[in-house]
């Protein structure tokens, strides 16, 4: 018959969800990342002085308008 300690009993389930939630922190880390390159970075500016809409591929809140070098908000869908 297998011997099972108490904290064998213990360790085990404890080590699985802790290396479950670290799959899950490095996905989520990774699909935030702003080295990793997608279409959801992508946002859409609308400029507040010359009207002038572009897309910023950086993901910033805030990005300077290439035209006038005004600062703006991406535009909220
Ligand atoms: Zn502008």
């Amino acid at each position: 018959m297998m011997h099972v300690s108490w904290s064998h009993l213990i360790f085990i389930p404890m080590l699985f969800n802790l290396l479950v939630i670290s799959i899950c922190w490095l996905y989520y880390s990774w699909r935030i990342s702003p080295w990793r390159q997608g279409p959801y970075r992508d946002r859409i500016y609308r400029c507040s002085i010359c009207e002038h809409v572009y897309v910023d591929a950086r993901g910033v809140p805030l990005s300077r308008c290439p035209r006038c070098g005004c600062l703006n908000e991406p535009v909220k869908v």
